[in-house]
């Protein structure tokens, strides 16, 4: 690392930092049907043999295959929907009219589908007196197993795994109604400076629309958890002492802008009133100024990251500081976004020693394998260049310059 950069911290360090301090959060009860995108927090085992009983794969005749012969007719005696089951233990030359999901009669080992006899499926109660067999099946056929899903007592879902509509519908398959989860974070998400306006209000001479809560917002929805919108905050000293009000209930607060070394950037000073700054300065671009400390409110302990004020700069460090946080008080193992080594297509430079995240279109290509395409700006405040990409191509330290076709690792932002 050069000289110019000996306050900063690197990227390895700072995430180092602040993801030793966050663990999964407590448990609670959540009702099934919501339950989807949360971390089970205990083992879900098989109340009983899944299916529970023998029952059709399909519409047909439940038979005894060694009754089965091209062109014979066996008589019909009964009819079970899926619903209902017979008493009747089956006879020889004896069939039952069967429906998919119905259980097995007692004495059957084998189901001739409707389109092996001449008889057709048709809507009603009744049914013929006999059926002719026009195809031959073999022995246990179309007949499915109790518990070959799963069997009484087998585990269903492990604790810790994502909790999918998959899944839901397994745990559903046993009459459960309510599962134990993970809670998921909450985040106090907090807009600074004087000059930011909330979209749907008017601008004045001098104001920006706060572009950068919605879309760290919804960076945090995406991630599974959630957020609460606090008022913007003006950059003067009165209004930065109001920063923590109502966020003592959150489990992590964030602050967009006003933690830069400019005149009205409070940040810094509003967490060390409250707390202590455990580091401030990250080498890398965009995105070098973050505050990483803990307050106390109420007695409760609760960290703050000030997030940089320029719209790329605040999601890359969402992306790099935030996410695998989130997804850790989640529970989710794995907290990291995939990366890929992708051939770059234009020549980079990088002088100031700072680790740079590139903002990169990566498509696959059959022969050649992933290719980057760098968008031209890279500026801190081109938001068109995180739109326009789905990848962060991340050119190190040391790297004075990249040449076009060389390899650069990327995280890819979408999953
Ligand atoms: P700051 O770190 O507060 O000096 O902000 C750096 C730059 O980001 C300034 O040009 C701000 O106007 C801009 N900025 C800060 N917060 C936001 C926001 N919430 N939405 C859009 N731009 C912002
Ligand atoms: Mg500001």
């Amino acid at each position: 690392m050069r000289k110019i950069n000996k306050d900063l911290i690197s990227v390895e360090e700072a995430q180092k930092i602040i993801f030793s301090k966050f663990n999964s959060l407590g448990e609670t009860k959540k009702k099934l049907i919501d339950s989807s995108g949360y971390v089970l927090a205990k083992e879900i085992k098989a109340l009983f043999d899944l299916p529970s009983k023998n029952n059709s794969a399909m519409d047909g005749f439940a038979v005894r295959h060694e009754d089965l012969e091209k062109n014979k007719s066996l008589k019909v005696v009964g009819r079970v929907g899926a619903e209902s089951i017979t008493n009747h233990v089956l006879q020889k030359d004896e069939a039952i009219r069967i429906m998919t999901g119905s259980g097995i009669p007692n004495g059957a080992d084998t189901v001739i589908q409707f389109e092996k006899t001449n008889n057709n499926p048709h809507k009603g109660d009744d049914y013929p007196d006999s059926v002719i067999i026009n195809e031959m099946v073999n022995k246990g056929d179309n007949i499915r197993l109790s518990g070959m899903d799963y069997k009484a007592g087998e585990t269903v879902v492990n604790s810790g795994m994502l909790i999918t509509p998959p899944i839901i519908g397994a745990i559903a398959s046993f009459g459960i109604d309510e599962v134990i989860v993970i809670k998921k974070p909450i985040v106090s998400l907090i807009s600074t400076g004087n000059e930011i306006v909330m979209p749907g209000e008017k601008l004045k001479e001098g104001q920006i629309f706060d572009s950068n809560s919605f879309a760290i917002s919804s960076a945090i929805k995406n991630s599974g958890a959630d957020f609460k919108m606090h008022k913007i905050l003006s950059d003067n000293k009165a209004d930065v002492k109001k920063l923590y009000e109502d966020c003592n209930q959150s489990d992590l607060i964030v602050t967009i802008g006003g933690v830069s070394k400019g005149d009205f950037d409070l940040i810094r000073d509003a967490i060390t009133e409250k707390g202590n700054i455990s580091f401030w300065g990250i080498n890398m671009k965009p995105g070098k100024p973050l505050a990483f400390g803990q307050v106390n409110l109420n007695n409760k302990e609760i960290f703050h990251i000030g997030l940089p004020g320029n719209s790329v700069s605040s999601y890359v460090c969402f992306e790099l500081f935030i996410r695998p946080i989130l997804m850790k008080m989640q529970g989710i193992k794995n907290i990291h976004r995939k990366k890929i080594v992708a051939k770059i297509d234009k020549e980079i430079k990088n002088k100031d020693g700072r680790r740079a995240y590139l903002r990169a279109m990566v498509n696959k290509d059959e022969e050649k394998g992933y290719l980057a395409s760098i968008y031209e700006r890279q500026d801190s405040n081109i938001f068109s260049s995180l739109v326009y990409s789905n990848g962060l191509a991340i050119c190190p330290e040391e790297y004075k310059v990249i040449k076009s076709g060389d390899q650069l690792e990327v995280i890819m932002l979408e999953d």
